[in-house]
């Protein structure tokens, strides 16, 4: 039995929806605008297939336009730069994501370098990366997002908390970092050479492992009464034939511990397309000098 309190991702983006559904239809109606999310899709992987249809549904639901451009496999890198390109100029369209991963042939980061970052919903864009790290008004990775919104949620006011991101990725560990920054925390950042892990993860008020190790972050690495944010994502053995998905902490040893856990599924994973849409409105209102709506 655990003692922490659950922090429920997946109501919180479903109400984050909702907000975004009502801050549509008010720009509809007293603007004209519906915002647009066009994503790119290069092959057949089927998980990526899976992302690709439900930020699909979940854009139209939010009564946004949706658009999917399916490339094949073989589809050389100046036919991608080439739809990119012509996602840039299309005014319909507001936001743009090109779903990773992409096939050898294609330099991702050449991609993402050719999206007007004006219309970078992925936040993964190096002008976007740059502007957040010098605190300008910018696109954010929609991870990070979710976690500091989830995060505010539980512990309200995060000036002056004492954070520790485990993970320095350009997509998670990092963007998220300088979000909390931004929020006044004082952060720690861990990566794979960080020097007894477990002591410095025992001084975090919000602890958030975004390590793609299974259960790697134990109970007795948790403060007493820490909020844990659980980015993680890994499908390991069930034993039993079966899979199943765990997170980067070990749950049931960290939930007697903290104060509050995400669980994996249903904590910060269902947050990331609720926050793409966000993006994908606060870029429509950008561009047509509409300041965004409270989402
Ligand atoms: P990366 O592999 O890009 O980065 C992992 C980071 O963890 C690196 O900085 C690495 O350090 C660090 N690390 C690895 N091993 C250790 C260790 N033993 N001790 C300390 N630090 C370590 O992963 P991502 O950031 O892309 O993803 C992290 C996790 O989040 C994954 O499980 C992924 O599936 C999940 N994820 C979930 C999303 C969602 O919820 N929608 C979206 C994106 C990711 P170093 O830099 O030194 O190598």
């Amino acid at each position: 039995m655990s003692e922490a309190t659950l922090i429920d991702g997946k109501a919180f983006a479903q109400s984050l929806r909702q907000r975004i559904g009502a801050a549509v239809a008010t720009l509809k109606s007293d603007h004209g605008l519906t915002p647009g999310l066009a994503v790119v899709l290069v092959g057949e992987d089927p998980a990526s297939q899976v992302y690709v249809r439900n930020k699909g549904k979940q854009t139209l639901e939010a009564g946004m336009n949706s658009w999917e451009h399916r490339m094949p496999a073989t589809a050389s890198e100046d036919e991608v730069l080439a739809q990119v390109r012509a996602l840039n100029e299309d005014p319909a369209v507001h936001g743009i994501l090109v779903q990773l991963p992409l096939p050898d042939q294609i330099d991702a980061n050449k991609v993402i370098d050719t999206i007007d970052p004006d219309k970078d919903v992925d936040g993964f864009h190096v002008i976007n990366s740059g502007r957040l790290a010098t605190g300008q008004p910018s696109l954010v990775a929609c991870t990070p997002v979710g976690c500091v919104l989830l995060a505010k949620d539980m512990l309200g006011d995060l000036s002056g908390v004492e954070a520790v991101v485990v993970g320095r990725s350009n997509i998670v560990g990092k963007p998220v970092a300088q979000l909390l920054l931004q929020e006044n925390c004082t952060v720690t950042i861990c990566h794979s050479r960080t020097k007894d892990l477990p002591e410095v993860c025992r001084r975090a008020d919000l602890l958030i492992a975004a390590v793609g190790r299974p259960e790697m972050v134990k109970g007795d690495w948790v403060k007493p009464g820490a909020c844990v944010i659980d980015v993680g994502i890994n499908r390991i053995d069930a034993g039993d034939g079966k899979t199943r998905l765990v997170g980067d902490v070990d749950f049931a040893s960290a939930a007697k511990v903290a104060g509050s856990i995400t669980p994996v599924p249903g904590g910060v994973g269902p947050m990331t397309i609720a926050c793409l849409l966000r993006n994908t409105v606060q870029a429509a209102c950008a561009v047509n000098g509409i300041s965004s709506p409270e989402m």
